[in-house]
């Protein structure tokens, strides 16, 4: 099955293929149809199984067709991750895949410098990509604003409760309007993954792959 297939916009199926991919892998082509229909999704996957193009496709696509175009002061769409690594990965990915679109991301994780994060937000970001205690930093700076946030993502939500983080990601959810879509992308499912998805979704779709 093409990527075209999945519903994508064509600058984008074109920014992906220039990457080198050239079909979906089982978890995007279940996810991304049914992210782009706007549900909140549990998706099971480890890394490894191109989870990570299952929630930034559907986010540039949505930024994409956003009317007028994505040119906003606060970002629309939040990824929240556990580790400067995964956080780097994803921002590597936005590049690759948004390369014909004109979208602008931000990357902000512990250690990163400071001052060319606030010269960004202040210009404005469509994506801000961000590790949880350096995203509650800029928040306690008020130097960002989750307000206009529309997709949240909770990447490796197990990592975030392995990693003690979870107080701080539920700290952050509270700031994100609650008309939001959530995907929360988890390697394995447990209760408390399930409460937490309790407490932050809607209706939310599971994916196991
Ligand atoms: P992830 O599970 O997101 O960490 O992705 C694992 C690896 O798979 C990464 O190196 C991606 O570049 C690669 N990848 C993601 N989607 C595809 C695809 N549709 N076809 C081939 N490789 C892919």
């Amino acid at each position: 099955m093409p990527f075209k297939s999945l519903g994508l916009s064509d600058p984008l199926v074109r920014g992906i293929l220039a990457t080198g991919y050239s079909a979906p892998t089982k978890i995007q082509s279940e996810a991304i149809p049914a992210a782009l229909e706007g549900r909140d999704l549990i998706a099971c996957a480890q890394t490894g199984t191109g989870k990570t193009a299952a929630f930034v496709l559907p986010i540039l696509h949505r930024l994409e067709l956003m009317d007028p175009p994505a040119k906003h002061r606060n970002p629309k769409a939040l990824i929240l991750t556990p580790t400067r690594e995964l956080a780097l990965q994803i921002e590597g990915c936005i590049q690759d895949y948004g390369r014909y679109l004109d979208i602008r991301a931000l990357t902000v994780y512990g250690g990163s410098k400071m001052g060319s994060q606030l010269q960004a937000l202040k210009r404005g970001i469509d994506i801000l990509v961000a590790t949880p205690g350096r995203l509650l930093d800029h928040m306690d700076r008020k130097s960002v604003s989750l307000s206009d946030v529309e997709v949240l993502v909770l990447d490796e939500a197990d990592r975030m409760f392995d990693m003690g983080f979870i107080k701080d990601v539920q700290k952050i959810v509270r700031s994100v309007p609650k008309s939001r879509q959530t995907l929360l992308f988890s390697a394995t499912i447990s209760d408390d993954i399930d409460r937490l998805a309790g407490g932050i979704q809607k209706d939310p779709l599971t994916i196991v792959v």
